[in-house]
């Protein structure tokens, strides 16, 4: 839901969990992680909290208003049949609308027996009006904005979502942020925007299989073959790490000492040496990123490392190779904890995590390279523009230069963390908080570098005009998602 009033409680225990009730063998001695963990507190903001910009995803079809579903809590039970293959969902979804229309939601299936407050309802998909080849689909009912409603539906996913193999299931949500891959191909969603708490319970029948669950929300074995994952109420499409699986794969847990509290860390992956070296490598990056930007905002840190280039951020979690470790984990703070509300402001984290990259260099002059566009997209666009990287963390070095009597750009991302951990933003919100901040007129620096061209920006993050390569992984190829599967 898009109420930031809340006051969460961090009720991350046992992350993972085989089917036989135990945590897998850690080979790093840690305490056992209690469930009964202090409930970490927000600060609580006045009122309900609008990120600005966003009121603007109202579809107009023939004369009739489709508004987007704002997500209160979404019980999904997903049902996995080795048998015959087949991946079923059924979910219950509390939601309200600010805008008056038939409320629409999104999901890569087709929603069927559809029930919104007690009667049966059509789904029908509507497509998004900017040709951004996103579709959705609509309730029959025109609602008023305000009220509290609850829709239920059955939908199967297409094949290939999941993997069967030995008479068990291999399910990971890779996604990607390059080319807009969130959990709509698992389950129904809003938009990135839209935070929303989510109870995911996953039941394997007709199989004997022994798995193992890694996931960044709180796990536990309920029954035989089923799990139950709690999620944080400020996760949202792009955040959901579920990675069910009946591979067996090395791993191994420790804690860290943070600046105001301890940390478990859990690194899997596909070879020990590869978990090694980056158990190796996580505490001087937790204590560099701590030091710089403050506390880290989550509950723990999962990583699947990856042999392959390929990988993407999530909540508290990451797939990744051993060479984008260091980035993920920046995407801790700035991507999964200060939110981009959708493809027009996700290259704000981007930018930060390649200007650190590149060891966070200072311009020498400003606003004399030429004007670009990272933010001037449709609201429907939900990928990062690849020039997100070299121009993104060109506009940060000249930033670092224009705050230089400040301390330079470092401790302004510091105060714009502090302010918005754990909420989304908007490129609008961005640039309000640094002139707020620095009390500098911004607006040359915006007009030229984040609405400075019209042109679509290259979509291909390996496209050669992009002068050196970004340290962001690479979306998963298909071959890399079933072997991490
Ligand atoms: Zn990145």
């Amino acid at each position: 839901m898009i109420k930031f009033t809340f006051l969460y409680i961090l009720l991350f225990s046992l992350i993972s969990c085989q089917n036989d009730g135990t945590p897998p063998t850690s080979v790093v001695d840690s305490p056992p992680i209690s469930g009964d963990t202090p409930p970490e507190v927000d600060i609580p903001r006045d009122g309900e909290y609008l990120p600005l910009g966003l009121s603007d995803k109202v579809i107009v079809r023939s004369g009739i208003e489709h508004a987007p579903m704002d997500l209160i809590s979404q019980e999904l039970t997903m049902t996995f049949n080795p048998d015959n293959q087949t991946v079923k969902g059924h979910s219950l979804i509390k939601f309200k609308l600010r805008n008056n229309g038939r409320p629409y939601f999104e999901v890569k299936a087709t929603p069927k027996n559809v029930i919104l407050d007690s009667k049966s309802v059509v789904a029908s998909s509507i497509s998004d009006p900017d040709g951004q080849n996103q579709s959705y689909w609509s309730l029959g009912q025109e609602l008023p904005a305000g009220e509290i409603h609850e829709v239920k539906f059955d939908y199967e996913l297409a094949s290939g979502r999941v993997s069967f193999v030995n008479d068990g299931v291999r399910f990971l949500t890779d996604m990607t942020d390059l080319n807009g891959k969130f959990f709509e191909y698992w389950g129904p969603v809003g938009f990135e925007e839209d935070a929303f708490s989510l109870n995911l319970e996953l039941k394997v029948i007709n199989s004997s299989s022994k798995h193992t669950l890694y996931t960044n929300g709180v796990g536990s074995l309920v029954g035989s073959q089923t799990w139950k994952i709690v999620f944080p109420e400020y996760y949202s499409k792009s955040s959901f790490y579920v990675h069910l699986t009946n591979q067996t794969l090395p791993g191994k847990k420790f804690v860290y000492k943070g600046l105001t509290k301890e940390i478990p860390v859990e690194v899997y992956g596909l070879t020990t040496t590869l978990v090694n070296s980056a158990v190796s490598q996580l505490p001087k990056l937790l204590a560099e990123l701590e030091g710089d930007y403050g506390p880290y905002p989550h509950a723990k840190f999962l990583a699947y490392m990856n042999d392959r280039s390929g990988g993407m951020e999530y909540v508290a979690a990451t797939i990744t190779s051993l060479a984008s470790i260091d980035h993920e984990l920046l995407h801790s703070w700035f991507a999964r904890s200060v939110i981009p509300a959708d493809g027009r402001s996700g290259w704000i984290d981007e930018a930060i995590a390649s200007w650190r990259d590149y060891g966070y260099t200072r311009a020498k002059s400003t606003l004399s390279r030429t004007s670009t566009n990272l933010a001037d997209y449709s609201p429907f666009r939900k990928s990062t523009p690849s020039n997100s990287y070299v121009d993104g963390r060109g506009l940060m070095s000249e930033l670092d230069l224009e705050f230089k009597d400040q301390g330079g750009l470092k401790p302004v991302l510091k105060a714009f963390f502090t302010k918005y951990k754990n909420l989304v933003v908007t490129n609008e919100e961005f640039w309000h908080f640094l002139e707020e901040h620095t009390k500098l007129d911004l607006e040359p620096f915006q007009e030229q570098y984040v609405l400075g061209s019209a042109e679509e920006a290259p979509e291909n993050p390996n496209d050669p005009s992009i002068k050196e390569p970004s340290k962001h992984p690479t979306p998963l190829s298909k071959e890399e998602v079933l072997r991490l599967r």
